[in-house]
């Protein structure tokens, strides 16, 4: 299937960087061996998987989809990684994404964007958008992807996908290459509601090795599944947040959300209206205090180490070679947010910019925490439009910025959230996007309405 649709960085879907046939295919034949036996490492042994190029793979390359690292291969495995692997999954290969996860449309990889299989000219959302596309394509029934302020639930919107954004720290992000360590969350990516919980409940769990991972156990989550399956949501309260339709979204999104909501309450469930008025700050809060972190976290590719190392003519000091190599390196959406976090975090500007983004971030926890007294989950379209065209928003940063509206609270909060197809848009009959999202440790919550809906 891969070779039939994936093309390459000029034509067909690209969602993959690397392909590992060969491995892939290896841990295959070990699990037809397992299963023959009768002994499967678990309920999922021998389902592929393609894994997002953000997550570190033993002996497979890992690139972050950033010519700073063409050509690393990692010496360990993520412990998400390790966790499919014990499992018997076969990881198919490496999927495209946005440059170290910066983006909406998957077009700052530095290899070339990935296309929406529903119209190749479209973006498949992004960051993630290889993830989405590989298993909206049917190139790989099961992903992973990584969500930081939407690159999970966006791609997953946009590509008529499911994908998951647990509670932060629900699943390890010891071997993600950090984006911003805060917000950012693994999670699956998947065809339906039930694969998504397959996979949380095997890839969760806490992890000594990630100081922010949870203690919670990953349960529950397909026996919610299973219940939502049903169809019956009586007694649960539905909150639909003003604040998060209307103005900016297209006419055919909103035309699927009310279905949608109409599909919530003959199943039983209620549906309130609930304000979290500091949302419409949560855009501006997540681009100071993303950029702070990624100015952080991206000192450390300074060519000394390891990654790119360009050496300039002459007798070059260490400071001329890091000049060059991230001069070479980085792609421009990547410097912008450097330039950006280091400028935000310099002193004198710290408390004007670092220090209000982080209380407007207490302000929208506080939303959440008030919203969920009146709704025991909240729902939103996932992302204001279907998939804008490719090169539409390329030049403009802010238009590109403005699809995270809706996914960014959840990171901001801790809390987790779900994207689920709803439909085709009416005007160009592209997938829209249903989001759901919970209080933190209640992910099961996701995966019951999510299954109702299905
Ligand atoms: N689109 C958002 C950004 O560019 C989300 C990125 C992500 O979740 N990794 O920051």
């Amino acid at each position: 299937r891969i070779a039939a649709v994936d093309g390459n960085a000029d034509a067909g879907l690209h969602a993959f960087l690397h392909v590992d046939a060969e491995g892939a295919l290896a841990q295959a034949k070990a699990s037809d061996e397992r299963r023959a036996a009768g002994t499967p490492a678990s309920y999922l042994d021998g389902v592929p998987i393609a894994v997002k190029d953000v997550l570190a793979t033993q002996g497979v390359p890992t690139t972050c989809a950033s010519k700073m690292l063409e050509g690393w291969i990692p010496p360990y495995d993520a412990t998400v990684v390790a966790k499919i692997k014990a499992a018997g999954l076969p990881i198919i290969g490496k999927t495209n994404m946005d440059e170290f996860a910066m983006g909406s449309s998957t077009e700052h990889s530095a290899y070339g964007p990935t296309r929406n299989p529903w119209d190749q000219t479209r973006i498949p959302g992004g960051s993630g958008g290889g993830s989405a596309v590989a298993v909206a394509a049917y190139e790989a029934p099961l992903a992973l992807g990584t969500d930081t302020g939407g690159s999970i639930r966006q791609p997953a919107a946009v590509t008529g996908s499911v994908g998951v954004k647990p509670t932060y720290g629900g699943i390890s992000r010891y071997g993600l290459v950090a984006m911003a360590n805060s917000l950012d969350q693994v999670g699956p990516v998947s065809r339906t509601v039930l694969d998504s919980a397959l996979l949380h409940e095997l890839v969760g769990g806490h992890d000594p090795l990630d100081s922010t991972s949870l203690t919670d156990e990953p349960t529950g989550f397909v026996e919610a599944a299973r219940e939502g399956a049903k169809g019956d949501l009586t007694g649960l309260k539905v909150g639909v947040i003003t604040e998060l339709q209307g103005d900016g979204y297209q006419p055919g999104v909103m035309a699927r959300f009310t279905e949608s909501l109409e599909l919530l309450k003959a199943a039983g469930a209620e549906i309130v209206e609930v304000s979290c008025p500091n949302f419409t700050h949560a855009l501006a809060a997540y681009y100071l205090i993303m950029p702070c972190e990624v100015s952080s976290n991206l000192a450390k590719f300074d060519a000394m180490r390891y990654g790119l190392r360009v050496t300039p003519a002459g007798d070059p000091s260490a400071e001329d070679v890091m000049r060059a190599s991230r001069a070479a390196g980085f792609g421009d959406e990547v410097k912008r947010r450097i330039i950006i976090g280091t400028y935000a975090l310099s002193s004198g500007y710290y408390d004007a910019y670092y220090g209000q983004a982080q209380k407007v971030r207490t302000l929208i926890q506080a939303d959440f925490a008030a919203a969920f007294e009146q709704a025991d989950v909240l729902v939103s379209p996932t992302a204001p439009t279907t998939a804008f065209k490719l090169g539409e928003k390329l030049d403009d940063p802010v238009a590109m910025y403005l699809n995270d509206l809706a996914t960014i609270p959840a990171n901001l909060a801790g809390v987790p959230g779900i994207s689920l197809p709803n439909g085709l848009a009416d005007e160009d009959g592209l997938p829209s996007g249903f989001q759901i999202q919970a209080p933190a440790h209640s992910d099961a919550r996701l995966y019951k309405v999510g299954a109702a809906l299905e």
